[in-house]
């Protein structure tokens, strides 16, 4: 895959990229970036820039014998690592090769990978998922043989937070010093969990979130819908792999609408029973759909404060059948009570990534909602 066909994160003249087309290829570097993001993605492109025979600028050709293998994760020289579950007729040694077929096919079509999605995919939902040292042995092995090739040998580790310790020690002399010319590319979504003797090692590059409008293009040229292309962008923090997945399930996007339309109203009231219901209703949803509901309520809010300044804005509840007029609500609103509307919802959001009592978060921040539309400011 080509940079120039990824929703855009980086612009081609990156110094990652002039970097690389320069041949000053860092061995050992960390891609950082939200759970869908573009890191992945950029990744493979990444790789597929280095092995290119033909690249044009600081992109690959897409069109190279080298390319089209790595467009189909079929690269001789590109290794994968992956967090899995051990199945119970699995042995104990069981490494990524195991499962490298499931693992090629789910990437094949997930550019931008969800845990959830691969655990699915592997038919493990309720299961831990990590990368044992069994792997760190087959990685290090993998990259001391020779290239196919004549060239780079590359590994792609998703998600390194799921190596254990004896896993992290076994491939830190690789990442400090491979062998031949090889270049490991380590993607990691919670950088927090990922152990600091593997972090302390390799390269740092932050993976902005797409922007809203390049999603929602982005989406709208895959073939879905304008409506839903909008709102799944409004929903998904700049992540396409999150915007794809609500795309697939666009009651989800509406059911987000509707709950918002509910907290606005039970916290403009003051009423305490209805706030009590919001919050019991939605504490049982999942931590991911949370996490989508606080996204897509700061975006609301924020296209509240551009309506406020006159600047291009969105409405989800038209967009989504929804029965609120938020334009004509936000009129009500000066802008300092819309920017500590938003900064209650990015408080709850860090609340609940960080694994707080849901309910108490979606309790408190009605309440605090309640009180800051009531404000005088
Ligand atoms: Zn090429």
């Amino acid at each position: 895959m080509q940079f120039s066909s990824l929703p855009q994160t980086l612009s081609l003249d990156h110094p990652w990229l002039v970097a690389a087309a320069a041949g000053k290829i860092p061995h050992a570097q960390l891609l950082v970036g939200s759970e869908g993001s573009a890191a992945f993605a950029l990744a493979v492109a990444y790789a597929q820039r280095l092995l290119c025979s033909s690249p044009l600028g600081t992109d690959s050709c897409g069109q190279c014998a080298s390319c089209v293998q790595v467009q189909h994760f079929t690269h001789p020289d590109i290794h994968f690592s992956f967090p899995f579950a051990r199945k119970e007729k699995m042995s104990k040694d069981v490494d990524c090769d195991t499962l490298l077929r499931e693992w090629l096919a789910f990437a094949l079509t997930n550019t931008y990978p969800l845990l959830f999605d691969w655990m699915i995919a592997q038919g493990v939902e309720n299961k831990q998922l990590s990368i044992p040292v069994y792997e760190s042995r087959r990685i290090v092995r993998k990259l001391s043989m020779k290239s196919y090739s004549g060239g780079k040998k590359i590994a792609i580790l998703w998600m390194p937070e799921k190596f254990n310790e004896a896993a992290a020690n076994k491939l830190l002399k690789t990442i400090e010093e491979p062998e031949g010319d090889a270049v490991l590319l380590l993607i990691t979504h919670d950088e927090e969990a990922l152990l600091s003797t593997l972090r302390s090692r390799c390269q740092r590059l932050f993976i902005p979130p797409v922007p809203r409008d390049t999603l929602t293009d982005f989406l709208k040229n895959k073939g879905i819908p304008h409506d839903i292309a909008m709102l799944a962008s409004m929903n998904a923090g700049g992540s396409p792999g999150v915007a794809l997945q609500l795309c697939e399930n666009p009651e989800i996007l509406k059911e987000n609408t509707a709950s918002f339309a509910l907290c606005l109203r039970a916290a403009y009231r003051r009423s305490l029973p209805d706030m009590f219901a919001w919050s019991d209703a939605h504490s049982s949803w999942v931590r991911e759909r949370q996490k989508s509901f606080f996204l897509f309520a700061l975006e609301t809010l924020r296209d509240g404060l551009a309506q406020k300044h006159q600047l291009p804005h969105g409405d989800p509840f038209s967009l989504s059948g929804v029965s609120f007029s938020f334009p004509g609500f936000a009129q009500l609103l000066t802008p300092p009570v819309l920017v500590s509307m938003a900064e209650l919802f990015e408080s709850a959001l860090r609340d609940i990534q960080r694994n707080a009592n849901s309910k108490i978060v979606l309790f408190d921040t009605c309440l605090a909602l309640s009180n800051a539309l009531h404000s005088t400011r």
